[in-house]
C-alpha cells in the first residue's frame, strides 16, 4: 500500500459517545450539559469540570465559535495526511465554552487568525461525520 492510499484514521463511537456521533451524522454538534451547575463540556467526560457531578443531558451546540489558537503542520505524522501537507490544526472555542481540537476548512492557512469567527461544518464519511469548522 503506498502512502497515498493509506486511509485516514477515523473515530468510532462507543456507548458514551454515541449521541455525539449520531448527532454529527445529522449535522448537529452535541455537547454534554451538567445537570447540577449547567456547565457544558465535550463528550465523553464522565464528570463536570466545574462541580464534578456525573449528572448531564445532551444539548445541541449553536455550532458557532472562534479560533482560540492554531498551528500549521508541515511534518508527516501519519501517512494518510501526506497529500494535505501543510494542513492546519486548530483549537476552536465554542460559544458554549468547550474547546475542540479540529481543522479549519474553506480558508487558506495564510488567512487563519486567532479570534476568527467560525461555524461547524461536518466532514461526512461512510459511517461517521467529523466536526470541522469554516469561517463564519
Ligand atoms: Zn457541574
Amino acid at each position: 500500500m503506498s502512502e497515498q492510499t493509506v486511509p485516514k484514521p477515523i473515530p468510532e463511537a462507543d456507548d458514551d459517545s454515541r449521541p455525539f456521533f449520531e448527532g454529527a451524522m445529522e449535522g448537529r454538534l452535541m455537547l454534554m450539559k451538567c445537570g447540577k451547575c449547567g456547565t457544558v463540556r465535550l463528550p465523553s467526560r464522565q464528570h463536570c469540570d466545574n462541580c464534578l457531578s456525573s449528572e448531564y443531558a445532551w444539548v445541541q451546540s449553536s455550532g458557532r465559535g472562534s479560533i482560540r489558537t492554531f498551528g500549521i503542520m508541515h511534518q508527516r505524522y501519519h501517512p494518510a495526511f501526506v497529500p494535505e501537507l501543510p494542513y492546519n490544526l486548530a483549537i476552536v472555542e465554542l460559544e458554549e465554552g468547550p474547546r475542540l481540537v479540529t481543522n479549519i476548512v474553506g480558508a487558506s492557512n495564510d488567512a487563519l487568525e486567532v479570534g476568527m469567527p467560525v461555524v461547524v461544518d461536518f466532514e461526512q464519511h461512510e459511517d461517521v461525520a467529523i466536526p470541522k469548522f469554516r469561517p463564519a
